[in-house]
C-alpha cells in the first residue's frame, strides 16, 4: 500500500477478474449484448469496425468459452449464403449481487444476460457484530448460487453494494449511517475468504446507477443521474454509458447540499441539507405539525416513522379533496422542489439527459413524485432548451441495489473501459479465468 503524503500517480489498477481476451473481445461481446436483435458476424463487424477475420477469430473464442451461442440463421441479401446469428449464452457466466442496507439485505444471482435467476431478501440481523452479519451474507450467497443452479466455476464473483463512505482501495466500509457498530469493517476481504469468490465492493448509489445502465432499458442509456432515496440521499452517475466513480469511488455525496435556508439544522451543523430534509422522519414531523398526521408519533422509532410516512404518501396520492390530501400533497411537492434544485445543478453541470429515481423510499413516492419534480424543473432547467430532460423512476424496484452490485461484476466482462474495480494487495488477489473451469487462487 502507498502510504506517503504524496498522492500516488494515476495508475489504473487491475482487477480480480481476468478479461475474456482483451479489449476487442469485450467490444464484440458488448455489441452482441446491446443489440436489440441477434447479430450476424457481418453485422458485428459493421458495428464494431473490426475486420471480418478479427470477428471470426473473436467469435470463435467466445463460442469456445461458452459466452455466446449460435441462434438461427438470417437470409442474406442477394445470393450469399445465410448468415449465422449470435446471441449471449445466458448460462455462460453468473454474478452474485448483495445489497447491504441498514434495514434489509437483498441477494440476487444474475445470468450473463443480466436476468435475475435467484433472489433472497432478509432483514438485516439486529446483531451489532459485523462478523455475524458477514457470515450470514456468505451463507446466503451459497444458497442463491444453489437455487440458481449455477455451476460454481461459472460464478465470476460477488458484487456488494454498501452505504458510503467506503474505502474501495482496501475494500472497507468506513462508517455507514445506521450500522452503528460498523467502523472500518473489511467487508470485501472477509467475504472473499468465506466464499472463495472474488468480491467487489462499491457504493449503493453507484451500484444502483450500474443496475440502471445494465437492466433499465432505454432509461439506462447515455448520461443520467440515479437519485437514490434511502437512508440519506445520494447520486449515482453514468456519463456516456460509463459508470462514474470519482477519485475514491465516493462520487455522489450530495446529502449536504443546502436546499432550504430556513430548514432544520443537520448533523453537519448547517441548515436545510437535502439529505436531512428528504428523510421520512422530517416529512412526518412536518405532517404532524400541519395536522395531517396524529400527534404523539415517536420520531425516534424507525418503524413508527415508516408507517406514518406511508400514511402521508397515501394521503397525497388520494383525492386532493379529501381531508389532508391537499396538505400532504403540498408537503411532498415541497420535497420535490428541494430535490429538483439538486437535480437541476447536477444535470446542468454534467449535461445529463435524465434523472432516474429509486431506492427504498421510491415506491411510496412514485405515484406522484416524478410529476412533481418535472413541474419543479419546468421553470428553471437550462440545458432543456437544447435537448429534452427526462424525469423517471427505476423499473427495477427494490432489487436495484443488488442487481447493480452483480452488474458491477458483469460490467467488467463487457466494458472495454471497465469500471475501476480495484484489487486488494496484488499478492493476495485471487483471479478467475472466465469461461473455463480453472480458478487461480494465489
Ligand atoms: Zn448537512
Amino acid at each position: 500500500m502507498v502510504s506517503s503524503d504524496q498522492p500516488p500517480a494515476v495508475v489504473r489498477r487491475g482487477t480480480n477478474l481476468d478479461r475474456v481476451g482483451g479489449f476487442n473481445d469485450t467490444v464484440v461481446l458488448d455489441a452482441i449484448r446491446r443489440a436489440d436483435e441477434r447479430l450476424s458476424r457481418v453485422e458485428i463487424a459493421a458495428a464494431t469496425g473490426l475486420s471480418g477475420q478479427a470477428i471470426s477469430n473473436i467469435t470463435r473464442r467466445l463460442l469456445d468459452a461458452g459466452l455466446v451461442r449460435e441462434a438461427g440463421r438470417q437470409k442474406s441479401a442477394g445470393l450469399g449464403k445465410p448468415r449465422t446469428l449470435l446471441e449471449l449464452e445466458p448460462t455462460g457466466q453468473y454474478a452474485v449481487g448483495v445489497h447491504l442496507d441498514p434495514a434489509v439485505v437483498t441477494t440476487v444471482v444474475l445470468d450473463l444476460t443480466g436476468q435475475v435467476v435467484a433472489r433472497r431478501r432478509a432483514e438485516t440481523p439486529a446483531s451489532d457484530d459485523p462478523d455475524v452479519l458477514i457470515a450470514g451474507i456468505a451463507a446466503t450467497v451459497e444458497q442463491v448460487i444453489a437455487e440458481a443452479g449455477a455451476p460454481r466455476e461459472r460464478v465470476v464473483g460477488v458484487g456488494i453494494a454498501a452505504p458510503g463512505p467506503i474505502d474501495v482501495e482496501r475494500g472497507v466500509v468506513v462508517n455507514p449511517p445506521n450500522l452503528s457498530a460498523w467502523h472500518l469493517v473489511p467487508l470485501r476481504d472477509t467475504l472473499r475468504v468465506l466464499t472463495g469468490l472474488p468480491v467487489l465492493l462499491d457504493k449503493d448509489v453507484t451500484a444502483a446507477a450500474s443496475a440502471e445502465k445494465w437492466a433499465g432499458g432505454p432509461n439506462g442509456r447515455g448520461s443520467f443521474v440515479f437519485f437514490y432515496l434511502g437512508t440519506g440521499v445520494g447520486a449515482g452517475l453514468v456519463i456516456g454509458d460509463e459508470v462514474v466513480r470519482g477519485s475514491s469511488s465516493n462520487v455522489g455525496e450530495i446529502g449536504h447540499v443546502m436546499v432550504d435556508p430556513d430548514g432544520p439544522v443537520c448533523f453537519c451543523g448547517r441548515r436545510g441539507c437535502v439529505g436531512e430534509t428528504s428523510q421520512p422522519r422530517y416529512l412526518v414531523q412536518q405532517g404532524i405539525h400541519a395536522g395531517v398526521l396524529a400527534k404523539g408519533i415517536d420520531l425516534d422509532d424507525r418503524h413508527a416513522v415508516d408507517v406514518a410516512f406511508a400514511e402521508l404518501c397515501d394521503q397525497a396520492a388520494a383525492d386532493a379533496d379529501l381531508p389532508g390530501g391537499k396538505v400532504a400533497r403540498e408537503l411532498i411537492a415541497a420535497l420535490a422542489e428541494r430535490i429538483a434544485k439538486v437535480v437541476e445543478d447536477i444535470a446542468n453541470l454534467l449535461d445529463l439527459e435524465r434523472v432516474v429515481f429509486g431506492g427504498p423510499h421510491w415506491d411510496q413516492l412514485a405515484p406522484f413524485f416524478d410529476e412533481a419534480v418535472r413541474a419543479a424543473l419546468e421553470e428553471r432547467f437550462l440545458v432543456r432548451s437544447v435537448h429534452p430532460f427526462a424525469v423517471t423512476g427505476t423499473a427495477l424496484g427494490a432489487d436495484v441495489g443488488a442487481v447493480g452490485a452483480a452488474s458491477l461484476v458483469l460490467d467488467h466482462t463487457f466494458s472495454p473501459n471497465p469500471s475501476v474495480l480495484l484489487l486488494g494487495p496484488a499478492e493476495s488477489a485471487p483471479s478467475v479465468v472466465v469461461g473455463s473451469a480453472e480458478r487461480l487462487m494465489s
